[in-house]
């Protein structure tokens, strides 16, 4: 299916209850044929306003890591596991991730990007479940054909201003992959 068209579904979506309190949805933006897709795991206020991913202190980390490997956002293609705003950034519900992920899944079957970017703990946890972020960020997992790279959540460089260089040296072994 094409990107506009899973975009616009996903613009009418009433699959979950988030469907009730969004102001906008949140499907992703950035280049339709990347090699590289970012995942976090569910869009903030500035997002839910904004019907733009990463568009807040984290996102300004992101775009710093990209351009750290000589990217532009626009290089790539950001997206969440949700589309739509928990309530006050509530964690996401069992039933909302099930549902949200069959878009997230329609984006990677249009997209096809060479590696798919976890980032941060929560986003994984959807995929893979717990995974020890100190042991495996900057390495690759595959499931189900598809190629993951886990590493941290810009937010989290936020609250340890130190995980910037070892998320640096994630982004430069990402770029080397390509
Ligand atoms: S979170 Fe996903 S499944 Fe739920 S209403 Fe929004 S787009 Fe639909």
């Amino acid at each position: 299916m094409k990107l506009e068209l899973i975009h616009k579904k996903i613009a009418s979506c009433k699959k979950c209850e988030l469907s009730k309190t969004r102001n906008l949805t949140v499907p992703g933006e950035g280049d339709p044929n990347s090699k590289l897709m970012f995942i976090g795991e569910a869009p903030g206020r500035k997002e839910d306003e904004t019907g733009k991913p990463f568009h807040g202190a984290a996102g300004k980390i992101l775009t710093q890591l990209l351009e750290h490997v000589g990217m532009e956002r626009q290089d790539v293609f950001i997206t969440s596991i949700l589309k739509c705003r928990p309530p006050k950034n509530r964690l996401p519900k069992k039933e909302e991730v099930a549902e949200c992920l069959k878009h997230l899944y329609s984006q990677f079957d249009s997209i096809k990007p060479k590696y798919i970017v976890l980032m941060g703990n929560s986003a994984i946890k959807h995929v893979f479940g717990k995974l020890d972020m100190s042991a495996e960020h900057g390495t690759v997992k595959q499931k189900d054909g598809r190629n993951y790279f886990i590493t941290y959540h810009p937010a989290a460089i936020l609250y340890r201003r130190r995980l910037f260089d070892t998320v640096k040296e994630d982004y430069a072994i990402l770029k080397k992959l390509l």
